[in-house]
Parts: structure tokens; C-alpha cells; sequence
């Protein structure tokens, strides 16, 4: 069988407790070493086999995991952050049906959420955003022609821009065709949860500058919106004394 498991964002307290007692458990296993922090290795038993899929195709981690199978032996799959984010889990998950090998996924704290936590943010600020957008910018690897930046730029929703941070430039100029001006917050978190974490506050006009300034090239999240800096959003209904909800009864009819 095989574990799919979403490492978390860097720290390596941050991962579940089931991610780590799949780690301990594991026979083998296979984590993307590009961003998942190595600490977590340290919970990996004797005999454990481990690879490092940053240098490996699909076709060689599935080589991998067809071998252990036949060996009887369990494999985690470790992905950075949560597996459902830009994870390239479901082109495995496809192949293991194919192969008839079973698999679960336990989910990890996205980076976008270790994000947040470094900015103490809420991105859903009632009376300012309820929708958050999870996107990249295009690059080596395409986004569809009707999700382009600038597009989505037209709502001036809380927006968390992954695998860009080389791009900025670009990012700035399609986030200002969009709803945003020059003085709308923005930040960029790199290596967020990491003891390297780098949280730079700016706004969509200075994003580029501040890129170059911190030299933040790569491991970052762009986060865009009033969320990061407002005092004028409105208090929640959940906790307003005046409300009623199902576990509690309010002041007011
Ligand atoms: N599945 C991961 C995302 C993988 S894509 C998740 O849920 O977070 C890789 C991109 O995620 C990086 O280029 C960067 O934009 C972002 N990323 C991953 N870990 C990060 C971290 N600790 N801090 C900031 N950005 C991070």
C-alpha cells in the first residue's frame, strides 16, 4: 500500500500526527526533496529505503513503488505542504489504479495557510474578502488562457500566488490590470514555518522592488489583498452578541 502523505509547509512539527506515524511506519520512503524539510527523515525506522523524487520522473517513482509492493513493503509518498496543491498526485494515483495498488492521502497544512500564520492574516475578513484564490502565474508550465492573473485580478479578492516568486515583475503588472492599485498590501513569505522564513510586507506597487531587495527569488508565496493590512473590516457574526446561531442565543431577535 501506498501513503500519500502532505509533509507540511517546512517545520517538521507541522506535519499530522497520522503523516508521522505513517513516517515511522514506512518501509520505504519517497519524498519530494526539493522542499520537504529532511528533519522528517529522522522519523523514518531502521531498514527504511529512501529516495529523493526531486530527481526522480514519475515513471522511476512508480519503479520504486511497484518493487516495494512485490516486497510486501509500505511506501510514503512525501509531498510538501498539502498533496492536493500543485502536488502531481493524481498522475500517480491514476497509475497505481492502473497497477492495482492501493493508496490513501493524509493531508498536511498547505504553505499558503503557514503563510498566513507567519502574517498572523485572516484571509477571509468579513466586509472585506470571502474568497480566497489559489493560483500561479504562468511560467514553464501553462495555466489556462482563462484563469490568466490579470483575469482573476478582476475580483480584489484575498489571492495567494504560488510558483512565481521568480516572476514578479510580471505578477505586479497583471495584479494592476486587475481590481488592485499601486497601494493594495501585499507580502511575500518565503520558506514560511522554516527557521530561514522571510516575511517581507509591501504593497502590489513595491512588490517587484522588494523581491529584488530581499533577494527572494524562489520558495515563496506572494499574497495579495486588504486582509494584510485593514482595521476596517467588520467584526464576524459568529461571535457579535447580538446574534443567534445554533449553539448560542443572541440579544437581538
Ligand atoms: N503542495 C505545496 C505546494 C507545492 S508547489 C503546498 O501545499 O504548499 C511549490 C511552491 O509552493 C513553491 O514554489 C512556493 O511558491 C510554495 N511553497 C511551498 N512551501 C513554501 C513555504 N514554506 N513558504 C513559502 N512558499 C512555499
Amino acid at each position: 500500500m501506498v501513503h500519500f502523505v502532505g509533509a507540511g509547509p517546512g517545520a517538521p512539527d507541522l506535519i499530522t500526527l497520522r503523516g508521522a506515524e505513517l513516517l515511522r511506519r514506512a518501509d520505504c520512503i519517497i519524498y519530494a526533496g526539493s522542499l520537504v524539510n529532511p528533519a522528517l527523515l529522522a522519523l523514518a525506522k531502521d531498514g527504511c529505503t529512501i529516495y529523493n523524487s526531486a530527481e526522480m520522473t514519475l515513471e522511476q517513482v512508480l519503479d520504486v513503488i511497484r518493487s516495494q509492493e512485490k516486497q510486501g513493503r509500505e511506501t510514503v509518498r512525501l509531498h510538501t505542504g498539502d498533496a492536493s496543491i500543485y502536488g502531481a498526485i493524481r498522475e500517480q494515483m491514476d497509475e497505481l489504479d492502473r497497477l492495482e495498488i492501493t493508496y490513501d492521502d493524509t493531508p498536511g497544512v498547505s504553505s499558503f495557510c503557514g503563510a498566513a500564520a507567519a502574517l498572523n492574516a485572516e484571509y477571509t475578513l468579513p466586509g472585506i474578502s470571502q474568497t480566497v484564490i489559489i493560483t500561479r502565474m504562468a511560467g514553464r508550465t501553462p495555466v489556462p488562457e482563462r484563469e490568466a492573473l490579470a483575469d482573476l485580478a478582476q475580483h480584489g479578492a484575498s489571492m495567494v500566488i504560488f510558483l512565481s516568486a521568480g516572476m514578479v515583475p510580471a505578477v505586479q503588472a497583471a495584479l494592476l490590470q486587475g481590481a488592485y492599485i499601486e497601494n493594495t498590501p501585499a507580502a511575500l513569505v518565503y520558506k514560511a514555518t522554516w527557521p530561514e522564513e522571510k516575511v517581507v510586507r509591501c504593497t502590489v506597487g513595491t512588490l517587484a522592488r522588494c523581491g529584488v531587495e530581499h533577494n527572494i527569488t524562489k520558495t515563496a508565496l506572494i499574497l495579495v489583498g486588504d486582509f494584510l493590512n485593514t482595521t476596517s473590516y467588520e467584526r464576524s457574526k459568529l461571535y457579535d452578541p447580538g446574534f443567534t446561531t445554533e449553539f448560542r442565543k443572541g440579544s437581538q431577535q
